[in-house]
């Protein structure tokens, strides 16, 4: 049962503007009710699904008392993000309800205070990374800029061992869609510049023509990007849905 007011569907609120019941005035809020509806579409393996993801894995420690949700940064400035309700409805298998949040659940800034606030070590912090990732991967919400940039980042260390942050940045905005020229980004740079020794601005810009790599990363390379499509074959196949490009016919990795 959700006792949250604010959690529940305003048309499922009803208040009498003049109600007398035995002699009592009740009109107004003091007659809310809140009118019952049949939920048939549980998903019952959903918590299953969010705990086969990294940073999901103990959700159903989770007694609800909330101190993640109060400590919450971004509850604080959207009363909308609620962390304790979503692992609620989670554990119920309430997908319909969740899907209703998924354009804020990403929100989550990692700060972590829900972590050192749980008194159950249920992570929330990484339920809520949990449940991004299943949303993008049940193809509920298209990739986040966040995950975008983390994307760009990783494929540079992976392929040369070495990141390079201003190929990182122009890739970022041109995958975004986003000028490269801006204000912020200038001024940034023209800040770094000045303060700058000449040997390291004469390095930096040759990094960028010739991408250099990491002596002997190859065999890295190799061991890395099968641990990652082994992991994203797990991840998928305990969500029940079709192997990436990137995870066929690679094992699962440990
Ligand atoms: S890590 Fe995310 S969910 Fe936890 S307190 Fe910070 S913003 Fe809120
Ligand atoms: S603080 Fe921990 S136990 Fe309490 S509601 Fe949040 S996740 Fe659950």
């Amino acid at each position: 049962m959700i006792h949250e007011k604010s959690l529940i569907r305003p048309e499922n609120l009803k208040t009498h503007d003049k109600l007398v019941l035995d002699g009592v005035d009740v009109s107004g809020h003091w007659s809310t009710f809140i009118q019952s509806r049949v939920v048939t579409d549980y998903n019952e393996a959903l918590q299953e699904e969010i705990a086969a993801l990294p940073g999901g894995e103990h959700i159903h420690r989770c007694w609800q008392c909330g101190s993640c949700t109060n400590s919450c940064t971004v509850h604080a400035v959207n009363p909308d993000f609620n962390p304790r309700y979503w692992i609620y409805l989670i554990r119920l298998g309430m997908e319909s309800e969740l899907l209703r949040d998924k354009d804020i659940i990403w929100q989550c800034v990692s700060c972590n205070k829900c972590t050192y606030a749980c008194p159950r070590d249920v992570f929330p912090e990484g339920v809520m990374k949990a449940t991004a990732h299943w949303l993008e991967l049940q193809g509920h919400t298209p990739k986040s800029k966040s995950t975008i940039f983390d994307e760009e980042f990783t494929q540079q260390v992976v392929e040369t061992g070495k990141i390079e942050d201003g190929r990182v940045i122009r890739n970022f905005f041109a995958k975004t869609g986003q000028p490269l020229m801006q204000d912020w980004l200038v001024a940034m740079a023209k800040r770094v510049a000045r303060r700058m020794p000449v040997l390291l601005g004469i390095k930096m810009g040759l990094a960028a023509v010739f991408r250099p790599r990491t002596r002997g990363w190859d065999k890295h390379r190799v061991a890395i990007e099968e641990y990652v499509a082994g992991q994203d074959a797990k991840h998928r196949k305990a969500l029940h849905i079709s192997p990436s490009p990137l995870g066929e016919g690679r094992g699962e990795g440990p």
